[in-house]
């Protein structure tokens, strides 16, 4: 059995359900199960919608219209025939998320995001799984909620191991056995509390998903079909000259993958290692492509790979009573840290000073500047580039480098990171 992922790109109109059903139709032979996400932008919309009925704003109905308007239009493309009952069923999703957004706020806004925004992988599972079933692929549609079990933790749910795989082995597992249906086709993103609340993974999660369903079923493999060609060397965002990396080995990809290559979510890798459970890279737009294989095979990378993260500060901490950074003040900034939910891209340290360079995030870093506030001297520069690069030389450090002025250089053998500032 294999596990495909389909993001919300691969899915963003009538067309890329089509193109998704064209895929499913080459592996006919096989058991699948399928995880897509929402389709196109739904799950911004979604936290628009969000946004709205939390603040109570005067544009909800038209966000929520919005929402309505771009699936029952590629649904009506999908689907001609006016009277098709799967437009009902379409409807009545409609009405969950219209009981979602009733009334006032019940919860905190992490709580009421999650039963909001989880709406998007639900209606794109349905429409998905309609048209699969009208066009000849024998398709259930399931729940991930009766699989997927977290935490409290919403926005960000940790996930139950042993639960899940319980629940993934004594009710998913037997139905490829008995059942005529060839694909399970579930929600990305998604998982339930023990209360039955729904929580989400954290954005960009659905790739997670499908390697906690390849992990908890011993999948043969896993495929997250992209738009792009593979693992690329570099995000075609930033670079002309981009090279597709056939072979990745997991310790690689987790690197790349945590400093910030977008391609897989960094939660991915874990549960494949483990397991042993290679992961393809491919692209739905040409499917026949080999893409890239990224297994526990080692072997350094042919070539250096970049990767870029905008919107970064670097903030300086000196103790303000002039004492050292020594461990005592380095796990009290730690904590400070952990508890405002802000992780660290990189940093140096000094005799007296600590430099860590972060995301911008205008919710979190002013009240964890005020709390460092309190014992060290703060300094901060904002609007910085992160440069990532590993299996660097250089040659590439210069080019990178070219109009920049770098803040700070952190190397070790493979990986070079580099905070800099425009000229
Ligand atoms: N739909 C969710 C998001 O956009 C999850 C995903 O796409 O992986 O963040
Ligand atoms: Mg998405």
């Amino acid at each position: 059995m294999k596990v495909f992922k389909f993001g919300g790109a691969s899915v963003k109109d009538a067309a890329g359900v089509r193109n998704l059903t064209a895929i499913l139709q080459t592996y006919k032979t096989e058991k699948l199960i399928v995880v897509v996400s929402a389709m196109g932008k739904t799950t911004n919309a979604l936290e628009r919608l969000t946004d709205a009925f939390y603040f109570q704003t005067a544009n909800l109905a038209s966000i929520l219209e919005e929402i309505k308007k771009f699936h029952f239009s590629i649904a009506r493309d999908l689907f001609a025939e006016s009277k098709h009952p799967f437009f009902d069923e379409l409807h009545n999703t409609f009405v969950e998320l219209d009981w979602a957004i009733d009334g006032t706020p019940q919860h905190s806004y992490d709580q009421e995001y999650d039963q909001i925004v989880s709406l998007g992988e639900v209606l794109a599972t349905k429409i998905i799984s309609a048209y699969l079933n009208e066009q000849g692929i024998n398709t259930k549609w399931w729940d991930v909620r009766d699989f997927i079990c977290t935490d409290n933790t919403f926005r960000e749910g940790k996930v139950d191991w042993t639960l899940t795989e319980d629940k993934i082995r004594t009710f998913l597992l037997p139905f490829f056995d008995y059942a005529s249906e060839q694909v399970i086709l579930l929600q990305g993103f998604l998982g339930v509390t023990s209360e039955n609340f729904t929580t989400t993974l954290g954005r960009e999660g659905s790739d997670y998903t499908a390697a906690i369903m390849a992990y908890c079923t011993d999948a043969e493999s896993v495929t997250i079909w992209k738009d792009v060609p593979g693992v690329l060397n570099a995000d075609p965002k930033w670079f002309d000259e981009t090279k597709l990396i056939d072979h990745l080995s997991y310790q690689d990809a987790i690197e790349l993958a945590y400093y910030g290559a977008t391609v897989i979510h960094p939660k991915t890798i874990k549960p494949l290692q483990n397991k042993n459970i290679p992961l393809y890279v491919r692209s739905f737009l040409n499917p026949a492509e080999k893409g890239t294989l990224i297994s526990n095979q080692q072997s350094a990378l042919p070539v250096p790979c970049f990767i870029f993260k905008v919107k970064q500060i670097l903030i300086s901490i000196s103790p303000k009573d002039f004492s050292f950074i020594v461990e005592e003040n380095m796990s009290a900034i730690f904590r400070l840290f952990a508890s405002h939910g802000v992780r660290i891209n990189t940093m140096q340290n000094s005799a007296i000073s600590f430099s860590l360079c972060i995301d911008d995030n205008e919710r979190k870093i002013p009240d964890l500047v005020k709390a460092l506030q309190e014992d060290y001297r703060v300094l901060y520069n904002d609007a910085l580039e992160l440069i990532t690069i590993r299996y660097y030389d250089q040659a590439t450090i210069d080019r990178v480098c070219i109009g920049k002025k770098i803040l700070l250089e952190v190397k070790s053998r493979y990986t070079v990171q580099l905070v800099v500032k425009d000229l």
